[in-house]
């Protein structure tokens, strides 16, 4: 069943130089028990559309408009005292730096504690022991005395388990992590990855994994969403994005991938130049001003924004014929 559906989301923030176009028409859905990985490169908008469907715009700096659906209720135009009891209880987020979320000045157990009693009418008491068990659950050795530690006193991949440990301290099901390993040595990468799937199956919590890194979501999202100045360029299951990516800014970035094989690598051309400014964002495909394959055989790439699940006006054949398979 879906429980998150994001439909034509547009996030835009008035500047002196012009409309920052963020998000600009972005639709996806998430189901209980599964993972959209969502990836691009810095400034693809990703990071814009978690807080989106967070609320955790300051409303007066933005235009948004379109429809965010949280098990049906619809949040981007809620009271916000309604989305603010929502956030920590039914939809958690996690970021790439711990320290970010946590305070430094009070124990790791006092804030999940705080975390858990938000929400929860429950004693001191029973919140600790809550807190301990969530530790123990994220994989803290001694949890029953980490607990009293300060976050300067974990090690960094300890502190993003006990970042996690706090999100889940309501039993959240949505969980929205945004570049989670991004910090992290590749290790510890790996075990966050396998926290977070494990801890999916015991909750059947949706899951949100944000990252640049393709790799990343290779290994853990059900289905992914790419996106390039702010809109979607491809979106599919995991397994035919990843295998059988079929627009060009996808294989651009399978190209960039460092794990590749080399021999899939070389066939792969990185992308070239950078992304754009989303004030001015250009005509047609974004992308076209980086694509290899702008205007091939008379294509409106330059003029006629593409849409659907794979926003190319390659035709489909073309499309496969030229496509890396993995
Ligand atoms: Fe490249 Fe044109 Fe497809 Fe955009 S629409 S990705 S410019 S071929
Ligand atoms: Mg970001």
């Amino acid at each position: 069943m879906t429980f998150l559906d994001v439909r034509d989301l547009h996030v835009h923030f008035p500047t002196d130089d012009g409309v920052v176009k963020a998000v600009d028409g972005l639709s996806f859905t998430v189901h209980r028990g599964r993972t959209l990985g969502i990836v691009g490169e810095s400034g693809s908008g990703k990071s814009v559309t978690s807080l989106s469907v967070m609320g955790l715009h300051r409303r007066s700096a933005v235009r948004l408009s379109g429809e965010v659906l949280l098990d049906g209720t619809e949040l981007l135009h809620a009271d916000p005292e309604e989305v603010r009891r929502l956030r920590g209880r039914t939809m958690a987020m996690i970021f790439q730096d711990p320290l970010s979320a946590m305070h430094p000045l009070y124990t790791v157990g006092r804030q999940i504690v705080e975390a858990y009693r938000v929400h929860n009418p429950v004693s001191r008491k029973a919140a600790r022991a809550h807190a301990i068990d969530l530790l123990a659950r994220v994989g803290i050795p001694h949890p029953a005395k980490r607990v009293d530690d300060y976050p300067h006193q974990f090690s960094g991949g300890m502190r993003q388990r006990a970042m996690i440990a706090m999100a889940l301290a309501n039993d959240p099901q949505l969980l929205i992590a945004d570049e989670p390993t991004t910090a992290l040595d590749v290790t510890v990468q790996a075990q966050i990855l396998d926290l977070i799937r494990d801890l999916q199956e015991e909750f059947h919590t949706a899951v949100v994994l944000i990252t640049h890194d393709l790799g990343v979501v290779a290994e853990i999202a059900d289905d992914i969403l790419v996106m390039y100045a702010g809109r979607a360029v491809e979106y599919g299951a995991a397994e035919t994005v990843f295998r059988k990516p079929e627009h060009p800014y996808t294989w651009g970035l399978l190209g960039s991938m460092p794990r590749l094989d080399r021999a899939v690598r070389d066939r792969l051309q990185p992308i070239k130049g950078t992304p754009p400014s989303l004030i001015r964002v250009p005509p047609g495909c974004a992308f076209h001003p980086r694509c290899p394959y702008n205007g091939r055989g008379g294509i409106p790439c330059a003029t006629e924004v593409p849409s659907g699940t794979i926003a190319c006006h390659l035709p489909h054949p073309e499309r496969v014929r030229l496509a890396p398979t993995l």
